[in-house]
């Protein structure tokens, strides 16, 4: 199975120049590297500013198919633009009101559609009685109420630790290994082991050129979600590179 890249562009770049520079360098740069899938999550306005060649991405969306929702984004018009992934439940939108609730609502009408979410999930911090777990699993559950075992091999998890984004190092890779199982082993008391090692497990918080390689290898995750590193092509290719090299 390839590995999944994807670069969360936030609230960046200010112009479509600037996006469609950087999308057109992480184009040509990363073609070569086969076992890596790049993905783009750029701002919804600039979603349909590029021509093609990399997978795309949306930052969020609104689960109502259409109607009276001044400011929303639908599946529907996400699904015309051909975008394949949807980030759902990121930190930041949490911070900003953004309920358990609101992200299964997500996840439900992405599926309906055919895109696949991009569950976010992680602790604000660790403590030592590993009630952090228990935070983890009850996101994992809130956010999959009602999705059926036949849909799960169209989901994605990110663990993102709160305390690790935005910061100067990493998670260690054997705590990553260890939510890997944690996470595999939550999917597998909801539905069933099978279905669970369908899910890909991606890693987001502070990875750069030096750490992707170790943490998709020996924090066993089948990719990584890159916040500010994927804003320099340069860097975000050397990512790339890096898990490509991946045996
Ligand atoms: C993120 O916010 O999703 C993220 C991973 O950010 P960074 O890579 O900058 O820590």
């Amino acid at each position: 199975m390839k590995k999944i890249v994807v670069a969360n562009w936030k609230m960046n770049p200010d112009t479509v120049s600037v996006a469609k520079n950087n999308y057109n360098s992480i184009k040509r740069n990363t073609k070569k590297y086969r076992k890596v899938e790049t993905v783009i999550a750029p701002p919804f306005v600039f979603l349909n500013s590029f021509s093609g060649g990399l997978k795309m991405a949306a930052q969020d969306v609104f689960w109502q198919k259409s109607g009276s929702f001044t400011g929303e984004v639908s599946v529907n018009q996400l699904a015309h633009l051909k975008v394949s992934y949807c980030i759902v439940g990121h930190s930041e939108r949490r911070e900003l009101g953004e309920s358990d609730i609101d992200v299964n609502m997500k996840v439900r009408a992405l599926i309906s559609v055919g895109i696949t979410p991009i569950i976010c999930v992680g602790e604000k911090d660790r403590d030592s009685n590993g009630e952090y777990l228990s935070i983890i699993k009850n996101q994992i559950k809130d956010a999959l109420v009602s999705i059926k075992q036949k849909d799960l091999s169209k989901i994605i998890i990110a663990y993102e630790p709160i305390w690790a984004i935005g910061k100067k190092d990493s998670i260690g890779t054997r705590s990553l290994h260890e939510m890997s199982i944690y996470i595999k082993k939550v999917l597998s008391d909801l539905y069933s082991k099978r279905t669970a090692f369908k899910v890909s497990v991606l890693y987001g918080g502070s990875v750069d050129e030096s750490n992707a390689r170790e943490l998709v290898k020996e924090g066993e995750v089948q990719g990584l979600l890159i916040g500010r590193a994927s804003l320099e092509p340069k860097k975000f290719t050397e990512i790339i590179k890096e898990v490509n090299s991946i045996k």
